[in-house]
């Protein structure tokens, strides 16, 4: 048996293993990196494990999800393993060589994306926005044919999984449903801010010395902000999305939520209107959808500072964006089971109907 995470996505620290007569317990914690403070983030990989259960300890605090780890036979199909133990174990009935891999949550690394826009090409210019620090591309998608302009980013923060998915379902849903929205305007998208982050498994929030979401100041530090700026000057902007997971689980973090971005003339109540719209649409779906109860951070609030150096803030105050927020998905969420990635493509489908109905 082996226990491995030099793949994208994989980050683990093994400690130790101890055999019983009944099972194998595998001690092991999460690579923090360059991450400060704490953060909860992990994903490996076990190959050739032994017939029988197999139980995984956690020593750096809690960090397996309420509705247990993502787990994925092949690294691209995931579901929530059902052998919660706790916040700090689960375990797993391996049958004789079994390969399989574990996480906090669903994962979506480059490979996830490039199947996603396998999908979408034919609707979309795929060009590169800038190299990374460790030269890779960062993918930039754009359609439509309007004058004024949408950008949607996502993985500020490396590890916030579940913000992908959304904005692949956003994508999706405005492609498929929304096709008008692109005689008005013209669509940006970002998939990796941190692309480097993502594909090394990163935790990447509170990254030493700021991370790529506190980048926004006179003088970046990352290729990605230097080249957005670049990218954005003299663009006339009526909406910024950035799309975000929020803390591990518990309480409002169990819920979708969005940090609403500075309220400016001439649209300050843009935002609060796509917010309420959103709420509705998900509040009157008697599916087994995600729910938004319209809970929003409004600037001044602790977790949404005015002066902080995001990019919501910068979309709103230099590049004077109509709407600019930042929507954050839970990773697993609230409801019965985990989140599926269906749950947020459909979440995502939602945000695409209710900016619709706003911008209309
Ligand atoms: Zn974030």
């Amino acid at each position: 048996m082996r226990i491995i995470s030099d793949f994208p996505g994989g980050n683990c620290k093994f400690i130790s293993a101890e055999y019983d007569d009944k099972k194998i317990i595998i001690n092991l914690e999460q690579e923090i990196r360059d991450t400060d403070p704490w953060w909860f983030y992990w994903c490996f990989k076990i190959e050739d494990a032994p017939e029988g259960e197999i139980e995984f300890a956690f020593h750096n605090k809690k960090v397996v999800c309420p509705h247990g780890p993502a787990t994925s036979a092949d690294g691209i199909n995931w579901t929530w393993c059902e052998n919660f133990i706790d916040h700090t174990h689960f375990r797993y009935n391996f049958s004789e060589n079994e390969s399989r891999y574990f996480a906090f949550c669903i994962p979506y690394v480059l490979s996830d994306f490039e199947r996603f826009y396998d999908t979408i090409k034919n609707d979309v210019k795929r060009t590169v926005l800038t190299k990374s620090e460790k030269g890779r591309d960062l993918p930039l998608l754009t359609f439509g044919n309007g004058k004024r302009n949408i950008i949607f980013t996502a993985r500020h923060h490396c590890c916030e999984s579940s913000g992908s998915y959304t904005l692949d379902g956003v994508v999706r849903a405005i492609l498929k449903n929304h096709r008008s929205m692109l005689d008005d305007y013209k669509f940006h998208i970002i998939p990796f801010t941190d692309i480097d982050g993502a594909e090394e498994g990163d935790q990447g929030k509170n990254r030493i010395p700021h991370d790529h979401n506190r980048d926004y100041s006179d003088s970046p530090i990352y290729n990605y902000t230097k080249a957005i700026y670049e990218y954005t000057k003299n663009m006339d902007i009526a909406v910024f999305f950035d799309f975000h997971s929020p803390w591990c689980w518990g309480g409002l973090d169990d819920e979708p939520h969005l940090h609403l971005g500075p309220s400016v003339e001439p649209t300050p109540d843009l935002q609060e209107k796509f917010s309420k719209i959103l709420s509705d649409l998900t509040l009157s779906d008697n599916g087994d959808n995600i729910i938004f109860k319209n809970h929003v951070t409004h600037i001044g609030e602790p977790a949404n500072k005015p002066d902080a150096k995001n990019s919501k803030n910068f979309f709103k105050y230099e590049r004077n964006a109509n709407i600019s927020l930042c929507i954050e998905t839970p990773y697993s969420g609230n409801l019965k089971n985990g989140y599926t990635v269906e749950q947020f493509y459909y979440w995502g489908e939602q945000i695409a109907e209710a900016l619709y109905e706003t911008l209309k």
